[in-house]
Parts: structure tokens; sequence; C-alpha cells
């Protein structure tokens, strides 16, 4: 593929002080993209993206976009925007003129101007709304507006860095799908900061999972659900069963690490090759969540699905017989 990427960093490695905050981060993004950058606190996401708008400058290595090294240049010279997480809208003006501001910057006309940012403010369902100021908006609102000031100046690439995590579970839900909408609809990158596991999985169409400032595995949901490459994403991206080197040895003669998902493991009724304890079962509604403790003491989870033929549900200090398809198991690095 010739194809030019839209964001391309290469080496890309911001030390503050003695903190290696990002260490050597090699990324493509391509046009169009909803890309998401996943990671618990600290491991480097928001310093890699305050790198590509310029807010930041590395210590070693290139920003590129669409094909140009933007690295020595300032963010107003780069066609990317940012929306912040605590959305940092001016509260002294209304919610049109916080829309307008970055056309007014730019030199555009009034009269363009309210004609844009009115477009904006409907692509985010905010007609009716422009004489607000930002104190009389609920937090949805809040951020339905940075997003139309963010998108307004027709960016290539919007920066997203948490932008849900201030809002409620109901409307953090009701924006995930508002925002894949959003992206669709303007054709432009998307790159989403989140320490949510479940939100990356939704929305993105690649992820890159963060880890002490290194990229861990970059991969379509999918392909990290499914072949994690390492213990740190199999654990960070849903939950899974970890075999060390060991313990793969022990249980199915096999060398090195191994994982394996809960809803790969099931009970079975007839003795298999790996007989255990029940220590606990809790009720998930759809599902039951089970740990057995297998006879060399590891403990493992499964997920069982409600109504899964069984007759009744094996009780807790019960001796179970689990089956596992080894072909399940997924080869991990450390
Ligand atoms: P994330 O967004 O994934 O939570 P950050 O990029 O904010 O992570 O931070 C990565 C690391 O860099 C952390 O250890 C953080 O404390 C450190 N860090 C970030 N910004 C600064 C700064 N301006 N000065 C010193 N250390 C910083
Ligand atoms: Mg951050």
């Amino acid at each position: 593929m010739s194809v030019t990427p839209a964001i391309r960093l290469d080496g890309l490695t911001k030390s503050f002080g003695q903190v290696a905050a990002v260490q050597n981060i090699d990324l493509e993004i391509q046009e169009g993209e909803f890309f998401s950058m996943l990671g618990p606190s600290g491991s480097g996401k928001t310093t890699v993206l305050r790198m590509i708008a310029g807010f930041e400058k590395p210590t070693s290595g290139r920003v590129f976009l669409s094909g140009q090294d933007v690295t020595d240049k300032a963010p107003f010279d780069r066609e990317v925007n940012t929306v912040f997480q605590d959305y940092a809208l001016f509260p002294h003006m209304n919610v049109l003129e916080n829309v307008e501001y970055g056309l007014k910057v730019r030199g555009v006309s009034r009269s363009e101007r309210r004609v844009r940012a009115e477009e904006a403010l409907a692509s985010v369902r905010l007609d009716g709304f422009a004489d607000r100021k930002p104190s009389e908006l609920s937090g949805g609102q809040k951020q339905r507006v940075a997003l139309a000031r963010a998108i307004v100046v027709e960016p290539k690439a919007l920066l997203l860095d948490e932008p849900l995590g201030a809002l409620d579970l109901k409307l953090r839900e009701q924006m995930q799908v508002e925002l894949k909408e959003l992206q669709r609809r303007l054709g432009i990158t998307f790159i989403f900061v989140t320490h949510d596991q479940e939100e990356a999985l939704t929305l993105s169409n690649r992820i890159a999972v963060f880890n002490n400032g290194r990229i861990e595995q970059i991969g379509t949901p999918q392909e990290l659900y499914e072949k994690p490459a390492t213990e740190f994403v199999a654990s960070f991206v849903g939950t899974s069963n970890i075999f060390s080197a060991e313990e793969s040895s022990a249980v199915f003669g096999l060398n090195g690490a191994h994982t394996i998902r809960p809803e790969k493991l099931s009970l079975s009724s007839q003795k298999t090759d790996f007989g255990g304890t029940l220590v606990e079962t809790i009720y998930l509604g759809s599902a039951n969540r089970m740990i057995v403790e297998l006879e060399n003491q590891k403990r493992v989870t499964v997920l069982d699905p409600a109504g899964s033929g069984q007759e009744r549900l094996p009780q807790r200090g019960e001796k179970i017989w689990l089956r596992i398809d080894k072909r399940d198991l997924v080869r991990i690095g450390n």
C-alpha cells in the first residue's frame, strides 16, 4: 500500500526529566480511521496526543501529517484539532461565540462564521442552543459544544482526549453512538484516547494498547481480543485466564505462556483432562461466572451462558470437570 497515512509517528519519544513518558512510538494512522489509544492512566496517551497537536515538543522522533513533517510547526499550523477532557469552553462566551472562535482567529468573515457555526451546532444536535452560556448547559451538551467547536474549522484529524470521561454511564453510551455517527458522516480521522477498554472496542477501527509509554500491540478490536500478543493486552482488554510458561507446561504440556478467554471454557458432565473444584459462582443474568480451582491449584474463570443445558448448577466446593479446547489457547509473550 502506498497511500499516505493521515498521521505517521516515527520513533516518537518524550521525557520529562527522569520520567520516560513516551518511548519510541512508531505508528501509522490511515485517513478516515477511528483510531484509539487505549491504556491505563500514566501510560503516555495524552503526551502522544499533545505531540501530534503540537502542544508538546518530542525529545526525539518525528510527527508527519499527510506525509508532511510538522514536528517543528506550531499547533495552529497543523490541520488537526483537539477536544479536551474538561471541554475548555470559554465561560463568558455563549455557545455560538464559542463555536465561532476558531474561525474568527483564522480571519473568516462574520457572515460565513455564522453559517458554519450553525451547521456545526446542527451536526451535534444543538440547534437552538446558540445563545446559551456554557454554565446553562448539561455535561453532555457542553461535550457537544466542544465537538462542534473542534469540527467547525474542518480539521483533517480530530484528536479526542478522554472526551466522555466526565459523563455518567448512560450519557456516555449515547455519546459513543453519536461520535461514531459523526465520524462516519464527516469522514475525517479520529484519534480517540481512552482508558476504557470497552469504549475502545466499541468505537474503533483499530486500537493501540499503551503500557508504560510504549505500544504493546496495535490491531483491530477483534485481533486484540482474540489474539492478544502479551499478558498485559490479554488482561487489559477484556478478562482472560493467564497461564505462565510453568503453568502451561504443567496443565497443558505446552511451551511458553498462554491465555484463554473465560467464555472458551465450559463445564463438562463427563470426565475430562481438566478436573477441579468449584470455588465460587457469580450470577450475571445472561451467564454465570465461575471460579474453578484446577488440581494443581491454578484458579481459572469460566463464563457459562445461562441455560447452557445443565440440569442443575454445581455447588460451591463440588468437584467438576472443564472442557478446554487447546486450540483456543493463545500463546503470549511478556
Ligand atoms: P496518560 O494520558 O496515559 O494518563 P500521560 O501522557 O498524561 O499519560 O503521562 C505519561 C507520564 O508522563 C506520566 O508518568 C506522567 O506523570 C508524566 N507526565 C506527563 N506530563 C508531564 C509533565 N508536563 N511534566 C512531568 N511529567 C509529566
Ligand atoms: Mg491522559
